[in-house]
């Protein structure tokens, strides 16, 4: 148990298993504020850009920091700003991550776009697979709201236990977004990714999901759309029954205070052992 930042409560940090492989459970001690899927700094923004696509969209987190980005003068968004670029100088960032971290880091394969653009190329997409199987040290979440290509691009990709998929589903209107990603194999580790929470999610079906994740609406202009607790503990709920880890990042309006995480005065800071620990992949799975 750890004491909150205020002093009046505690929170445990819960390690869930995250699919066959990951049968294990493990609680621990932690030093953390809000939960945080990915290590600080540490995504790998190999695309930047996009357009809006869904609801999600409207107060998009990425086209924000582009354009902070672009005032504080960084050359390569005064170039390219918000239009959507694949940045082949990037390409090999992963491969300077320590060979052997004393645990793994983590990582969005980029946070400032959509790596299942149509504008990204199939041939971009599988340079991005390439390396991260080389780096089974480490962990990536290769995330979509555009998951029609993901269900048809997806399954000739070569995923690991390392390179988790997952769909940004924000509203219940969004919900066939999960059919799509179980269009990969079983062995795929999946995660949902529920933010912003704009709806109820009142019929999950979350058979062959490993994870979910669910955050308020945040950006760096404090606009943001409200989230009713009342949501968030129902998915909760169906989280829990069906066995599975939960995240809760934040409120709406995020701010760097764990308090805004709490939910029945709990963080919620639950993730598959899989991301925490370093593991031992076996030949069988590093060969499939
Ligand atoms: S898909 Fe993501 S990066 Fe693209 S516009 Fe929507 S919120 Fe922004």
């Amino acid at each position: 148990m750890r004491e909150i930042a205020s002093g009046q409560s505690s929170f445990i940090i819960l390690l869930t298993p995250a699919s066959q492989n990951d049968m294990k459970s493990m609680s621990k001690k932690k030093n953390i504020k809000n939960p945080e899927m990915s290590d600080k700094g540490k995504n790998w923004n190999v695309i930047t850009g996009c357009e809006k696509f869904s609801d999600g969209c409207r107060n998009c987190y990425a086209e924000d920091v582009v354009e902070w980005l672009k005032g504080m003068g960084k050359e390569v968004y005064l170039q390219h700003g918000f239009n959507l670029t694949m940045h082949y100088d990037r390409i090999d960032w992963p491969l300077n991550l320590s060979k052997k971290p004393k645990k793994p880091v983590k990582s969005f394969v980029t946070d400032m776009g959509d790596p299942f653009h149509d504008k990204v190329t199939d041939r971009f997409i599988f340079k991005i697979f390439e390396i991260m199987l080389k780096v089974p040290q480490h962990r990536f979440y290769v995330l979509t709201k555009r998951a029609g290509r993901l269900g048809e691009l997806g399954p000739q990709l070569p995923w690991k236990p390392w390179i988790w998929a997952g769909v940004t589903v924000e509203s219940e209107k969004y919900i066939d977004r999960i059919d799509h990603l179980k269009k990969l194999s079983p062995e795929v580790n999946k995660f949902i990714m529920m933010e912003p929470l704009l709806s109820s999610m009142p019929e999950l079906d979350l058979a062959g999901i490993n994870w979910v994740v669910v955050g308020g609406e945040s950006n760096k202009k404090m606009k943001f759309r409200p989230m009713k607790e009342e949501w968030v503990i129902d998915i909760r709920d169906q989280v829990k029954s069906a066995d599975l880890p939960f995240m809760f990042k934040h409120w709406p309006g995020k701010t760097h205070n764990a308090k805004e995480a709490l939910l029945e005065g709990k963080i919620w800071a639950e993730y598959p052992e899989s991301l925490l620990v370093n593991m031992d992949w076996d030949a069988d799975i590093i060969n499939l």
